[in-house]
């Protein structure tokens, strides 16, 4: 076998390769454009795509593709040959700087909110180069942003590259006022852990639920879930272990540092976690694993599940963001430093986080809200849908100190002075210690731990990046005009923790007790997609949002719409599938199965006068069950029906809320009693043992 450090990004024009095959006089100006944003010449382009198509021919690829991330939240491709005809009626390989800096895929048919007209619906990618290229089946994929003619959006990754940008614009300001002239950039970081779920394939093709809609609609729970604990970091199956180590390679192939692999809590449910990276190439990154993550489970005869909720009653699944923001010096901001004066600007840091997390609760709810993630957010396995953050007692302790202006620890005697005093060692363990909490500090960064499995870490970085830009603005705007710097940064850090410190909390987050202190503390709680959506119109984020240059106001009002879209639509076709599994699948099984066992009864009963009392009693209850799921069904389709009348999109969400989801739970309801007292052969789909303890 290949060594790993030999084929590790084999498959990804980066750094090396650029250097290898770019004149020194690109490859700079190249470079400067990667680390800098300075624009790029077309003349680069064309050295840079010549390059690019050379090496990925000599790889065997045919094709290029602009790769984008559209609203639907999966990636798109359209590909493209790189033939040319030549005048001898052959052909030659061709990719011009022009091709790769720009595409237009004709994507009339992506989500748009209403911001493109269908008469101008060709929105255009553009290349995004501090992603790198790579080959995928034989295709050179190009990361690129998406936008529209006009230049709006359409995409995940224009508003993130937005939004990194003001965050570094920001942060620049703030790091002068305490004499860092040597900083040219600020970028922040992000390591998402990836949770997933593995099922048989035969198993899968089984269920029209897993098929249409990633998650399962019926199930009664089996004689065993996860209250055993044992599957948690648990000993891996050979056949998952197999599908692990194949989906490692190829990963490993397009570059991406997968690093941690582990059995999850839920049977059947894993883990994978790279090593972090810039947020838009994590953020590329992940879209990619996920992709793979899914294709590599077929080879096994797998299928992964990256749903938020697959089956319920036992865990779902959810990604952690674990973020941070460094310097291109090499200096990790949310890091406590060694000297008073790296800790002073931690603090700062610190407390811009603080405020920022505060101040937009809603737009960090909003960011992870879909239809799949509200089933976990609250439910006793993922943090509640309150916002809150989780800072460790120490830390904690110093925070008081300084708001209190009284001494920190056991044996100081003098109050905490910034810019003077050192900040204790803290220990990680401390700090990394309670995983209830949606946004916990672990020493030096923050995990942001609500997204779910399946979403783009791109919205929750967007919104986050945003936020902490906007605090850290009003933070320079009133350093840059103090007297006394010192005395100036002790005032604000004091007001902000006193402000802002209802957002930190220690305890349990899956408390109950929890959940009414948080309101107590006025603390939002956004429970679903359609409470929280909404807010991103609110004045105060518009305002934030517009200011920074991260969305338009257009923009922001087509995102509500879109994503409301998505989880009107997404919940619709649950309900369309529950329908066709009752009507199709279950009622006629259940039906069956108590005809059989009646007619048992009445050759039992010709034959010999038997009591038959067993059979009698299915049947009752069955028959019983049977009209209760029929009419449950018939609501159901009644709730459908209605939900087509209703325009308005805001209206829309809050019927599926209020009327449609709570439809299902009941139609679900009485079909699980109903597998619990049905012959398993007479079941229509493979249960949740099978499911979840097949592979
Ligand atoms: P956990 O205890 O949550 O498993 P780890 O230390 O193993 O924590 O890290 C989890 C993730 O956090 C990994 O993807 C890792 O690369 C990432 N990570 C570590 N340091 C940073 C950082 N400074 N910024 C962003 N992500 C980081
Ligand atoms: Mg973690």
């Amino acid at each position: 076998m290949e060594k790993v450090t030999e084929f590790f990004g084999s498959m990804v024009f980066d750094d090396r390769i650029m250097k290898a095959t770019l004149s020194e006089k690109v490859y700079k100006s190249l470079k400067r454009t990667i680390d800098r944003g300075t624009p790029l010449d077309i003349s680069v382009a064309n050295a840079v795509a010549a390059a690019m198509k050379d090496w990925a021919v000599e790889k065997g690829a045919t094709h290029y593709t602009h790769w984008f991330q559209p609203m639907t939240g999966v990636t798109a491709e359209k590909h493209d040959s790189f033939i040319s005809p030549a005048p001898d009626g052959r052909v030659i390989m061709e990719f011009s700087g022009k091709e790769l800096v720009k595409g237009e895929p004709d994507a009339s048919s992506f989500p748009s909110g209403g911001l493109r007209a269908t008469f101008e619906a060709r929105g255009y990618t553009a290349w995004d180069p501090t992603s790198y290229a790579f080959i995928k089946d034989g295709t050179l994929y190009i990361p690129t942003a998406f936008c529209s003619y006009t230049g709006e959006a359409l995409d995940k990754k224009v508003p993130l590259l937005r939004s990194m940008e003001a965050l570094n614009r920001q942060a620049l300001r703030v790091l002068k006022l305490f004499g860092n002239d040597a900083v040219r950039s600020v970028k922040t970081s992000v390591g998402p852990e990836q949770e997933y779920f593995l099922v048989d394939r035969e198993l899968w093709k089984k269920r029209k639920d897993l098929i249409m809609t990633g998650r399962t609609l019926f199930g009664a729970l089996p004689p065993k879930g996860q209250e055993m604990e044992d599957h948690y970091f648990g000993s891996i199956k050979p056949r998952v272990a197999e599908y692990m180590a194949d989906l490692d390679n190829e990963l490993w192939k397009l570059g991406i540092l997968a690093k941690t692999k582990h059995n999850e809590v839920a049977p059947a449910q894993h883990e994978l976690a790279p090593i972090y990276k810039t947020t838009n190439i994590a953020a590329d990154h992940n879209q990619l694993t996920m992709e793979v993550m899914q294709k590599v489970a077929l080879r096994h005869g797998l299928v992964c599940l990256l749903h938020e909720k697959p089956f319920a009653g036992v865990n779902g699944s959810g990604k952690h963001n674990n973020w941070s923001i460094s310097t291109d010096t090499g200096v990790n901001l949310l890091s406590p430093g060694e000297t008073p004066h790296e800790n002073a600007q931690f603090l700062l840091f610190l407390a811009a986080v603080i405020k920022a997390v505060d101040d937009y609760q809603d737009l960090l709810r909003l960011s992870v809200a879909t239809a799949g993630n509200d089933h976990r957010l609250g439910a006793n396995e993922a943090p509640p849908a309150v916002i809150s953050i989780f800072l460790g007692d120490e830390l904690t302790a110093v925070l008081e100190a300084i708001e209190n202006d009284t001494p920190y620890g056991g044996t100081a005697k003098e109050k905490m002075q910034l810019g003077v005093d050192v900040l204790p060692q803290f220990s990680k363990d401390t700090t990394d210690r309670n995983r209830t909490s949606p946004f916990a500090f672990t020493g030096n960064k923050f995990e942001f731990r609500m997204l779910g499995s399946s979403n783009s870490i791109s919205c929750a970085n967007i919104h986050l990046n945003a936020a902490v830009a906007e605090v850290l603005k009003q933070f320079a705007d009133e350093l840059e005009g103090a007297d006394d710097f010192n005395a100036a940064l002790h005032e604000l850090i004091k007001r902000t923790i006193k402000d802002h410190k209802r957002i930190i909390f220690n305890g349990n987050g899956y408390d109950e007790a929890w959940i009414a202190e948080a309101e107590k503390r006025g603390l939002l709680n956004l429970k679903t997609t359609a409470d929280a959506m909404p807010k991103i119109c609110d004045k105060k984020n518009v305002d934030m949002l517009t200011s920074h240059g991260i969305f338009t106001e257009a923009e922001i009002f087509s995102r509500r719409d879109i994503m409301l879209d998505n989880y009107i639509k997404q919940v619709n076709i649950e309900a369309l599938t529950m329908i066709d599994m009752s009507r199709k699948e279950i009622l006629p099984a259940i039906a069956k199965f108590a005809a059989d066992t009646a007619s048992d009864v009445s050759v039992k009963k010709s034959v010999a006068s038997v009591e038959c009392s067993y059979e009698t009693r299915i049947i009752e209850k069955l028959s019983e069950l049977v009209d209760e799921l029929d009419l449950a069904t018939t609501e159901l389709e009644g709730a459908v029906n209605e939900l087509k009348d209703i325009d308005v999109i805001v209206t829309a969400s809050e019927f599926v809320r209020d009327t449609i989801l709570p439809a299902m739970d009941k139609l679900r309801e009485s079909a699980d009693k109903a597998e619990a007292l049905t012959a398993e052969s007479y079941w229509p789909f493979p249960a949740y043992d099978k499911l979840l303890f097949g592979v």
